[in-house]
């Protein structure tokens, strides 16, 4: 099965990250225009999100899918994604993408990365994922409960949009 595959725009960057850690093939760019977004998403078979109501309608008038993303929260912005495309609101990083550059990683043996990360990180971690693209090496750091919380808190919204107790989130809003 091929997994769902999205392109962002150029105020969504964020959003790019989340995808790529949550393991979706997610391209974004600052400097794609509309028309190179449009024309990826045709090409590539990638669903568009996107802030922008102009770039939604377009796309959607030529037949391409496209989720117009009005709010700001995250958490909600994560649901409203995984309730139309279906995505999955856990990290998994054996299938993680890098948010910097969208490449995949993989698991690296503890000792190869002894001397690119600082020791105290080293000292207490025994897991860490290297970007197959860039090389930048991922660890379950100190961060990772904001990151949980989230997820959390939009696996909460989703359930709330199943039941239809979210009406702002209704198709017809758009
Ligand atoms: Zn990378």
């Amino acid at each position: 099965m091929v997994e769902t595959r999205f392109i962002v725009d150029s105020m969504l960057g964020n959003v790019a990250r989340w995808l790529r850690m949550l393991g979706y093939d997610t391209l974004y760019n600052r400097a794609y225009k509309d028309w190179k977004i449009l024309y990826l998403a045709e090409k590539e078979n990638r669903i568009i999100i996107t802030r922008d109501r102009g770039l939604h309608h377009r796309a959607m008038n030529r037949g391409l899918q496209s989720l117009y993303l009005y709010m700001d929260d995250m958490a909600e912005r994560l649901a409203y994604i995984a309730y139309r495309t279906g995505i999955r609101l856990y990290i998994d990083l054996d299938k993680s993408r890098c948010p910097v550059c969208n490449g995949e990683l993989k698991k690296v043996n503890r000792e190869a990365v002894k001397d690119r990360v600082p020791m105290k990180v080293y000292e207490l971690h025994y897991d860490f994922w290297e970007c197959t693209m860039c090389g930048k090496i991922y660890w379950v750091g100190g961060h990772w409960k904001g990151i949980e919380e989230t997820l959390r808190k939009a696996r909460q919204v989703l359930e709330k949009m199943k039941t239809g107790g979210v009406f702002r989130f209704m198709e017809g809003t758009i």
